[in-house]
C-alpha cells in the first residue's frame, strides 16, 4: 500500500476494499440484517456508547444535517474553529434553524469558559462541537466542554463530529455526556467513503420527537423505527456495510487502547519532528489533534511541488485546508498509517528541503 497522508479519503486496506465484491443480497433479509446488527454492536465500542449507532448511507456532513434538524427545536449554538465546525453553522441556517457562533480565530480551540459565557447569555437547545478540526490539527477539550454545559444548561443537547478522530483517538459518549456523535466511513475508521456512524442517546431521541420538520432522509425516529429490524427506511450502501462489518473486526483486534496508541505516538513523531527542523505547529500546545499533525509552512515548503517529488512511490501530503492553502500543510496519520510508513514521509520531506 503506498501511504497517503491526507485526512480522507484514506488508504483502505485490499482486504477490506475486497469485501465490497460480495454478491448483492435483499438487504431485508435475514443474512443482510445479521450483518447490519453486528456492525452497529460493534462500532458502539468504538463510541464507548450502550446508546443506537445509526449506520447512514451519507456522508458526514448529512449527519451534520441530521443532528440540527433532529435536534434543534429553537436556537443552536455553533461553536466555530475552522472550516469544518464553520460548516455545521452553514449547515444549521440552511436547515432554517436559528444559529450562533462561538468563533475563534483557525488554529485556536474552543475552550470550556468561552462555552459557559455563550451559555450564560443565551439559551439554546443545541451545541455543535467538532471534535478534531480537520482544517487546523485542533483537538477541541469535548469533555471539559460537555462539562459546563451539562452545568450551565443541562437542557441543552451536546452534538459532536468526530469525523476525523473516532477510531482515532478515545471519544466517550455515555461518560462524557455526549447526546449525539458521529463520524465518517472514510477517515481514521479506513473505509471508502459513503457512510457516516452516529449514535444518539436516548434523551436526543426524545427531543427529536418534539421537533417538527425533520425531514425524512435523515429523521431519527423514522431511522430508529427501521433499526430496531436492523434494517433502514431506504436502501443502504451494502457493499460498504460488508466492508463496515469487517473493518470492525480488524479494528477491534488491533485493540481500541493499541489503536489510539499507535495514533497518538505518530502525533508526538510528527510534532517533535516540525519543532525540531525549527517549523512551528498550527495548533498550540494541549490542543493537537491525535490523528493529524498542521504544520505552518516554512517559506521553502511547496506542498504540490513536494507531492510530485514523491509522487513515483505513491506518497501524498495534504495541502492546507480552505483560507489556509498554502500556509499550511497537513500530515494525516490516522486509519492504516503505521509509524513507519510515516518515518518514511518525514525522511523524504527532508530529502525535498535539501534540494531547496
Ligand atoms: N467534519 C469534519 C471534522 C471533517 O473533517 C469533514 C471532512 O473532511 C466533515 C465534517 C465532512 O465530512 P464528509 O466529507 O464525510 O461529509
Amino acid at each position: 500500500m503506498s501511504p497517503m497522508f491526507v485526512p480522507g479519503p484514506v488508504d483502505v486496506a485490499p482486504e477490506v476494499l475486497k469485501q465490497q465484491e460480495k454478491p448483492m443480497i435483499p438487504h431485508r433479509n435475514k443474512d443482510f440484517e445479521a450483518v447490519f446488527q453486528r456492525s452497529a454492536q460493534k462500532a458502539a465500542q468504538l463510541f464507548f456508547t450502550s446508546s443506537r449507532v445509526f449506520i447512514m448511507t451519507n456522508s458526514g456532513s448529512g449527519a451534520q444535517e441530521a443532528c440540527v434538524r433532529n435536534l434543534a427545536k429553537e436556537r443552536v449554538l455553533a461553536t466555530v474553529c475552522g472550516s469544518f465546525s464553520k460548516r455545521w453553522y452553514d449547515v444549521a441556517l440552511a436547515n432554517g434553524k436559528a444559529a450562533d457562533k462561538l468563533e475563534v480565530p483557525m488554529g485556536k480551540a474552543i475552550l470550556p469558559e468561552m462555552v459557559a459565557e455563550a451559555l450564560q447569555k443565551e439559551k439554546y437547545d443545541l451545541i455543535t462541537v467538532v471534535h478534531n478540526e480537520t482544517s487546523t490539527g485542533v483537538m477541541n477539550p469535548v469533555k471539559e466542554i460537555a462539562e459546563v454545559v451539562k452545568r450551565i444548561s443541562p437542557d441543552t443537547l451536546i452534538a459532536v463530529d468526530a469525523v476525523s478522530s473516532l477510531a482515532g483517538a478515545r471519544v466517550e459518549m455515555d461518560a462524557w455526556g455526549l447526546d449525539a456523535l458521529f463520524t465518517s466511513s472514510q477517515k481514521a475508521m479506513a473505509l471508502p467513503p459513503g457512510l457516516a456512524l452516529c449514535a444518539v442517546n436516548d434523551r436526543a431521541m426524545e427531543r427529536a420527537k418534539e421537533v417538527p420538520n425533520r425531514g425524512w432522509y435523515f429523521d431519527f425516529l423514522l431511522l430508529e423505527k427501521h433499526r430496531l429490524k436492523d434494517s433502514t427506511p431506504m436502501t443502504p450502501a451494502m457493499s460498504l456495510i460488508n466492508a463496515l462489518d469487517f473493518q470492525l473486526d480488524r479494528i477491534l483486534a488491533e485493540g481500541l487502547e493499541n489503536r489510539f496508541a499507535r495514533h497518538s505516538a505518530m502525533a508526538k513523531r510528527s510534532q517533535e519532528w516540525a519543532v525540531a527542523k525549527g517549523w512551528s505547529l498550527l495548533a498550540p500546545e494541549g490542543y493537537r489533534s491525535q490523528s493529524l499533525t498542521v504544520v505552518n509552512n516554512p517559506p521553502e515548503f511547496d506542498c504540490a511541488e513536494f507531492n510530485k517529488f514523491v509522487a513515483p512511490l505513491g506518497i501524498r501530503l495534504a495541502n492546507g485546508y480552505g483560507d489556509l492553502k498554502g500556509k499550511t500543510f497537513r500530515i494525516a496519520h490516522m486509519g492504516e498509517i503505521q509509524p513507519a510508513d510515516l518515518e518514511q514521509l518525514l525522511q523524504k520531506i527532508d530529502e525535498y528541503m535539501l534540494t531547496k
